[in-house]
């Protein structure tokens, strides 16, 4: 079919590169944009041609934006087939433009209900209706339409575009279509499980409380639903189409149900004589690394997404600007800091020379001077760089790094939140774990309490001790990973490992080798690991606390002068 592109729509909450792409669209290919208020806004703005959904449907947008594009002259413009002449009849009588791409992607859902202060009424209000439903109706009809979810497909969709004398071809539309569906299951899922949610705590106070209704909103709204329903909702078996790891958590199913779309076949595996695939499980979120897009680059390896993806899961749990650079499981640098260039210029310090041949993996959109540092300041070898979205000016310089692997997750959200490893035979399953305990929690048993520079270093530690492999020790200096012993067999040699290599950072950098803090993964079974960081001038630990000689090693702390923090929680990461 034809699949020129003569009329887009364009209606985008991540308002991130829609501008050039829409510029591009009508400046090189005279492409006529149709757009919603606040994008059409932004699109006049910068001085582009756009035909306001109102005049394209004949009707306002209405009722506060719930209804805007649900409308069958969008509708009808997206899913009339092409190739059969009753359609393009009724194309014809009912006066419908075609549209034969559309750029859309959705309240933020997931970003808003993962602040804890958001009302019900709020997020209720944070469901998108006219989005999914434009992108599932482009989606069914990829034969003849272009649908762009993710805004790191812009270039991708341009780059065909200017070959394909202003058309896409079908193979990217299929894609495309693929990537839309992923998206629109992730976000139902995401709200199913709020919803859920929200019930099992209207529950939970209802079973504690004589009158439930006296509460917030929340509770107020929720509380109105029969409880029965609710919790069959939540004990439901993870469905094929989709994996519901609240409902699996809730209740793991006997049987399990997975279908896997391939999603590239590798070179080999581990090593040459292993044969490979990668895979994508239903449910991926959004901005995982299944679902990032590879802007340049050669092949992803094996081992190149094994650690990307260790990369990606330890930099998207930070909120602030921060840099992971990853060798084999392991971020042998880690930092968070006011800007992300800064960030990785102190993640890159940590260890220079395990550094080379890493992973860099960043939370924030990456600029031009984050690519130059790493390129022309320290020529640091990368195999993979992955961010949710880089300038078009990091673009240009990336370019001259022909063979970095650059992929782009277009955002950062939580994690795919079910977990799978193989073992001889079977499979094993579990939630994914998250740093997302909460600080009141925590509990101080030594004499001495941390500073509050000391506690902000011991967070950032816990953090990044998530991800080494245990037993996990890091050691941290002014929001930095200094040092790290991972993956020994016993706890004592880990600590000895990163305080050597924190002394070594130090010795490099030409500062002074104190002001250490330390997390590890897991309780400390002797004191001996407190008396071997004391000797390394470390002075306040964070660990999960648990041990039968807790109270040895609480002394020790005590007779060093060393605060601890007991979290109550592990993380192992075997
Ligand atoms: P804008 O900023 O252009 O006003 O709104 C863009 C957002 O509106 C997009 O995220 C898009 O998915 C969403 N949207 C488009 N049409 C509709 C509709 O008819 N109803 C609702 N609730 N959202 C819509």
């Amino acid at each position: 079919q034809d699949a020129r592109i003569r009329r887009a729509l364009i209606s985008v909450t991540d308002k991130t590169g829609v501008v050039d792409f829409a510029r591009e669209l009508v400046e090189a290919h005279g492409v006529e944009i149709v757009s919603t208020g606040g994008t059409a806004r932004v699109l006049i703005e910068a001085g582009i041609p756009v035909v306001p959904i109102e005049e394209f449907t004949g009707f306002p947008e209405m009722m506060d934006g719930r209804v805007k594009t649900l409308h069958p002259k969008v509708h009808g413009g997206l899913l009339a087939r092409r190739d059969l002449p009753a359609h393009m009849e009724q194309v014809r009588e009912h006066e419908i433009g075609l549209i034969d791409l559309v750029a859309v992607n959705l309240y933020e859902f997931e970003r808003t209900v993962a602040d804890p202060t958001t009302s019900f009424a709020d997020a209720i209000e944070h469901i998108d209706i006219g989005g999914p439903s434009m992108l599932r109706s482009a989606a069914k009809n990829a034969d003849a339409v272009t649908v762009v979810v993710d805004p790191a497909d812009y270039t991708r969709v341009l780059a065909e575009m200017a070959k394909y004398a202003g058309a896409t071809q079908l193979a990217t539309r299929r894609q495309l279509q693929a990537k839309v569906y992923a998206r629109t299951a992730a976000y139902d899922a995401a709200i199913a499980s709020y919803l859920a949610e929200q019930l099992e705590q209207a529950d939970a106070s209802a079973a504690t409380t004589a009158s439930c209704c006296t509460g917030i909103g929340t509770e107020h709204a929720a509380c109105s639903v029969d409880s029965a329903s609710a919790s069959a909702a939540v004990a439901a078996p993870a469905a094929d189409s989709s994996l519901d790891a609240a409902a699996w958590a809730a209740a793991p199913a006997a049987e399990l149900t997975l279908s896997l779309t391939m999603q590239q076949e590798l070179r080999y595996g581990e090593n040459p004589h292993q044969t490979a695939a990668f895979y994508r499980l239903p449910g991926a979120s959004a901005h995982s690394l299944a679902s990032a897009h590879q802007i340049q680059g050669k092949e992803l390896s094996y081992n190149n997404l094994l650690d990307t993806d260790a990369a990606w899961a330890l930099v998207r749990e930070f909120n602030e600007p921060a840099c992971v650079v990853l060798k084999h499981q392991n971020p042998c640098g880690s930092a968070v800091a006011p800007d992300i260039t800064t960030a990785y210029d102190r993640a890159f310090a940590c260890d220079p020379k395990s550094a080379f041949g890493g992973i860099i993996a960043c939370n924030r959109e990456v600029p031009l001077e984050l690519v130059e540092h790493f390129a022309d300041v320290n020529k640091q070898f990368v195999e993979v760089l992955i961010a949710p979205s880089y300038t078009p000016e990091a673009l240009e310089r990336l370019k001259r790094r022909q063979n970095l692997r650059v992929l782009a997750t277009g955002g950062v959200d939580t994690p795919t939140e079910m977990e799978f490893r193989s073992v001889d035979g079977g499979m094993l399953v579990q939630t994914v774990d998250r740093v997302d305990e909460d600080v009141a929690n925590f509990s101080v048993p030594t004499k001495r309490q941390p500073t509050d520079s000391e506690l902000a270093d011991l967070l950032f530690a816990w953090r990044v001790c998530k991800g080494v492999k245990s037993n996990a020790i890091l050691i941290a200096k002014d929001q930095a990973g200094v040092g790290m012993g991972p993956g020994q067999p016993n706890r004592v040699d880990s600590a000895l490992l990163a305080c050597t290599r924190a002394e070594d950072t130090c010795e490099r950098m030409g500062v002074e080798a104190s002001g250490f803090v330390c997390a590890s993964d897991a309780f400390f079974p002797f004191r001996d690991n407190v008396d071997v960081l004391a000797e390394h001038d470390v002075t306040a630990i964070i660990q999960p606390g648990g041990s039968k000689r807790d109270d040895e090693c609480i002394a020790a702390c005590d007779e060093h002068g060393i605060a601890m923090v007991f979290t109550g929680v592990r993380h192992f990461r075997h």
